[in-house]
This record gives structure tokens, sequence and C-alpha cells, in this order.
């Protein structure tokens, strides 16, 4: 059988709360804003990339990259490069065609960021088409669930103020989660003061993670690092700026919390000196820019240095947040999933039949493939 059709498709959707909060009110989907401390640009709008690709038999299968912004960059290197090369490739072939799309730009500089984005869309969609075609879930074909469901945390707890977190985080406690991550990086003090509002309200038992979205020196991560230490903290993310291996290395020689990193990933090659440096205990890629088939890559690596994997889980919508499920479910070294309430929210509303996440657990899609079902009118609709 082979490929007959590699389509890409951006999104945009409308949104009124998002992880970190603070969304301006903005009509122009091209204003994209950026939200001191943090760095990074972001949108008013839910934006991702689906890829659609069709086999001559009538198999479908349907990738994800994650694409915060400009998701039209994602679509064009899919159809413009990598759709020509798939053509007629069968797409039993999953390990061959990524070499084959990684090739194409490499000796050109271009081995992460955008270009990769693109390839995971397609790796991921390659996976959904292969469990159709052998009548299997994603994960078995992986090798097999390590566990029948897999653990997650809350992630952000996008309010304004020490108090209205700790209430949000009751909420859930109420709806049986015990892990929580703080999107932080607000000053050394107001970081741990926010962790010790938690950890006093939610006891010693509940996980607690922080993610200081990359705003800190290394001596002021190290300051940080000893606090978290102190309250029992589960993880320290981002803590550096991401291309500064060796800071992340003398810091975590410094203190006890696990340094957490990884979304600035995308690669085997790239996570390889983070292993060798011993410059993180957490690996955290995600399957919307690292693809299915390099996350296992990446998890199996990192089970040769005793280092677990908290797989980034942040806008990506239904078939990005099932890729990483059944990912996840077959990594033996996972710490834990994220999870984020207001965009698993709107992935349910574009599936035809809606994942669960419960009591600190997803459930594993039980179909065939991926195992969710895009509503394919209602995505055109949105189509960007
Ligand atoms: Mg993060």
């Amino acid at each position: 059988m082979s490929i007959i059709k590699v389509e890409a498709i951006p999104l945009r959707i409308k949104r009124d709360e998002a992880y970190l909060g603070g969304i301006p009110d903005v009509s122009d989907p091209a204003a994209y804003f950026t939200r001191p401390p943090y760095r990074a640009l972001y949108s008013a709008y839910f934006e991702t990339a689906f890829v659609k690709i069709m086999t001559e038999d009538g198999a479908v299968g349907w990738g994800e990259a994650l694409a915060p912004v400009a998701p039209e960059v994602v679509c064009t290197i899919i159809e413009q490069l990598l759709a020509p090369v798939l053509m007629g490739r069968d797409p039993l072939d999953g390990n061959v065609l990524w070499n084959v799309m990684y090739d194409l730009m490499r000796e050109r500089g271009y081995y992460g960021g955008f270009m990769l984005d693109a390839i995971s869309a397609c790796d991921t969609a390659l996976w959904d088409i292969r469990g159709k075609l052998l009548s299997q879930p994603a994960h078995k074909l992986l090798g097999g669930g390590y566990r029948s469901r897999v653990p997650c945390y809350v992630s952000g707890l996008p309010r304004p103020t020490a108090e209205a977190r700790v209430a949000l985080a009751l909420e859930y406690v109420d709806k049986g989660f015990d892990a929580f991550k703080l999107a932080a990086g607000h000053g050394v003090r107001a970081d741990a003061d926010s962790v010790k509002a938690l950890r006093d309200a939610l006891g010693e038992e509940a996980a607690l993670l922080l993610d200081a979205h990359w705003v800190y020196a290394l001596d002021e991560a190290v300051h940080l690092g000893h606090a978290l230490t102190d309250m029992g903290v589960g993880f320290f993310e981002a803590p550096i700026n991401p291309e500064d291996v060796e800071a992340h290395a003398q810091l975590a020689a410094a203190v006890a919390v696990p340094i957490a990193h990884g979304e600035t990933e995308r690669t085997r090659y790239q996570f390889r000196p983070w292993l060798m440096r011993k410059a993180a205990d957490i690996l955290q890629p995600d399957v919307g820019r690292a693809g299915i088939s390099e996350v296992i890559k990446i998890a199996a690596m990192a089970e040769a240095f005793n280092v677990k994997m908290a797989p980034h889980l942040s806008v990506g919508l239904g078939v990005c947040i099932a890729a990483t499920i059944h990912a996840a479910a077959a990594i033996p070294n996972l710490y834990m999933l994220e999870y984020q309430p207001p965009v698993f929210e709107i992935a349910n509303l574009l599936l035809k039949s809606p994942l669960i996440c419960e009591a600190g657990y997803y459930e594993i899609p039980s179909g065939l493939g991926l195992g969710v079902e895009l509503d394919e009118k209602r995505i055109r609709e949105l189509q960007a």
C-alpha cells in the first residue's frame, strides 16, 4: 500500500482562558503578544497544525504539530517539502520515512524548530495509519502499555494570586488530582512563596512542580532550587536559558530537586548532551515537536541514564494529546504527563468522542491507531 495524499491544515480557535492567564482582547489573528516576565510569543487564539495522510486503500491517518504561533509555517513545510517525498511510500516504513524526512534539510541546518515540528506531525499521522492498517492501538505497536492509564499533573493554575491558585488546586483535589505545576518565574522569593502557599494548603503528599520559563540566572536558580528541595518539589522545570547545558549541569549538581528540561528540544541528538552532562533529571520532549517515534527513542536513551520522562503537553489539541498518551503508556521510565484542563476542553470539542482525564489519570484511547476521530467538518470551518 502506498501514500497518495498528504494535506496540512492550519487552525485558529478563539479562547478565553489560557495556561498563563492574561489574554488580551485581540481581534486580529496575526497580532501576537508577549507576557512579561516570559519572553516567548503567544497568540490570543489556540493555533495548531493538523496533517491528514491517506493511502491508496483508503486508510487515513491524522497527525498534529505543536504550532502555538504561525501554524502556516509548519503546514507549508509539510506540503512543499515533506509531502512530495512521502507520496508513493509505504506507511509501514515509519523509521525509514522519519530519516528520509530528516535528511531533506539536515545539512542546511534545519534539524530543529519548525522543520522537526512538521516531521513530527507526519510521523504521528503514520503511527495512526499503521494502527488502522494493522488493527491495533498505537501503544500496542510501540511495544505495549506499561500501565493501564497514564498519571498526570494539573498544569498552570492560571490565577493571579496565591489564594486563588490554592482555591483552584483544591477544586482539583476534590476531583481526585494530587499533582500540580505552577507557571512561575516571578522572582526567587515570589516563586518560593507560591509553592509554600500550595504546600501549606495541600499537605506533604501532593506532588508540587514548578516551571520557571527560563527566567533565572544560575545563582538565582541555585537559590530557588534549595528552597524547592526543602519543600519537596517534584521537579524544577526550565530554570535557565535552554541553550545553556553547562549551567543546568552546575545547577543539577548543586541542588537535590530534580531538574526538568526538554520542551525546546526535538531529537535524540539534542537531548544527548543533557544526559552526558547530567544536566537534567527529567526529560520533557513534546510529541507535537518530536513525534511519537523520536520521543520513544529519547525515552530509551534516557532510561540508560536512569533519567525519567515527563512529556510536555501544552496547547496541542486532540491528535497531539492522544499521541502523547499512547507514547506515555509505552514508556517504561515515565514520571507523569502534563494536563491542561482549558486546552483539553477545547481539544474535545473537535473530537467525535472525547478523551478522558479523571482523578489524576488519562485513559488510554482503545481504538485503532491513535484511537481518536476528529470532527473534520468542524475542523474545515476553523481552518485558518
Ligand atoms: Mg514548560
